[in-house]
């Protein structure tokens, strides 16, 4: 078992598999293939969640984590540090906490496979790593793979201690509900080969002081696995996340007001019609032929000289939309658009009101009325009924 199979599907599947990634071509897979006697250790921050720092990175105690400096929590104590930190003596739940200190999260736990070439294929697929190390008859497996060959899969691990099962249990209870993988560490000690057996032992390493950060107030969980091949110890996985109560959300802003129209020299003649509650139709004075919207020139005859008539008001639903998404600021999802036909044959978008939105239909008849938007937006809409 691990802690990142008890993060759960967020942020740590992603982290699992981001991690290597992030740890890179370098260091590490040099060493595999160069110096595989020598112990490698690859640090990653497996999470960009904002306000996340692990408590011994800096930025923990910045000015931006309120109450990170309060003065019942003094110092910051980098959270790996050997040994149990004493607990918090305001705050009960730490010292609660930092008893689960030490205890075992899994004994004796046993890898679902074998290490082997076509998880290392995969691997190396999606990471898009084609190093030569990890192909052939004396391919060795990706060090960042580490935390792989442990892992319980989508059915879960079996193994995991009460231990771990009561420390999640007591923060769940006291409301930090909430988790997000914050970084992992991992050393490596030999290189893993096709055909290695794998053991692992995990230990709850630490519980940080309660930390508040961006994300919410909450406690650091470190947990360390050592990772057997054949019984040697093969690399440790260090993999520390937040247990958190998320914070309140930032009270919501005031409605957005609707877009306003872009008048211009071409369509300013509607809109002081819309000022005067009448709906101006464009009349090509050349043709005759009605237009709407407004347009500087006529598309059947190519006039630019014009005139405008007032329309009637009847009208009917040509065609409509019921918008549900996306949702813009201003605008109440559901809520249906509609192409207006006027009486005079041109036809307009606008919305209809009176009539729920699931109530409109193609051919409804409809009058024109103004709505008062806000205090400086009036428009046109069409009320369901030719009666006011
Ligand atoms: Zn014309």
């Amino acid at each position: 078992m691990s802690a990142t199979e008890r993060a759960g599907a967020g942020a740590t599947e992603g982290a699992a598999v981001s991690a290597p990634e992030r740890s890179g071509a370098g260091a590490t897979e040099g060493a595999a293939v160069s110096a595989p006697e020598a112990p490698v250790r690859s640090r990653t921050k497996v999470s960009d969640a904002p306000g996340t720092n692990p408590p011994d990175a800096p930025g923990a105690n910045s000015p931006d984590a309120p109450g990170a400096n309060s003065p019942d929590a003094p110092g910051t104590k980098p959270p790996d540090a050997p040994g149990a930190k004493p607990p918090e003596a305001s705050d009960p739940l730490h010292r609660r906490l930092v008893a689960f200190q030490g205890l075992a999260a899994a004994t004796a736990g046993t890898g679902k496979d074998p290490v082997n070439l076509p998880m290392i294929r995969h691997w190396c697929e999606a990471m898009g790593d084609a190093h030569p190390a990890y192909r052939g008859p004396d391919a060795v497996a990706p060090p960042t793979m580490l935390q792989a060959w442990t892992m319980g899969g989508l059915s879960g691990h079996t193994d995991r201690s009460s231990a771990y099962e009561e420390l999640f249990a007591l923060l769940d209870g006291a409301g930090y509900t909430s988790v997000v993988a914050t970084d992992c560490e991992q050393e490596y000690l030999r290189p893993l080969r096709p055909g290695d057996e794998i053991g692992f032992d995990t230990v709850i390493e630490s519980v940080s002081e309660r930390k508040t950060t961006k994300l919410g107030t909450g406690y650091f969980v470190t947990t360390r696995t050592d990772v057997r091949a054949g019984g040697a110890l093969a690399g440790t996985h260090r993999f520390r996340i937040l247990k958190y109560a998320p914070a309140a959300r930032p009270p919501r802003q005031p409605p957005a007001r609707r877009p306003r129209p872009v008048i211009n020299r071409d369509n300013a003649g509607f809109w002081e019609g819309v000022a005067g509650h009448r709906l101006l139709i464009q009349r090509c004075g050349g043709c005759a032929s009605l237009r709407l919207p407004w347009l500087p020139g006529c598309a059947d005859c190519g006039s630019r000289e014009w005139d405008a008539v007032e329309a009637g008001g009847e009208g009917t639903v040509f065609s409509y939309v019921v918008m549900h998404h996306p949702s813009f600021p201003a605008f109440d999802p559901p809520y249906a658009v509609a192409l207006i036909e006027l009486a005079e044959g041109v036809r307009m978008i606008s919305n209809v009101v009176g009539v729920p939105y699931d109530e409109v239909r193609i051919g409804m008849p409809v009058r024109l009325g103004f709505l008062r938007v806000d205090e400086d937006l009036e428009l046109p809409v069409f009320r369901a009924g030719r009666e006011d």
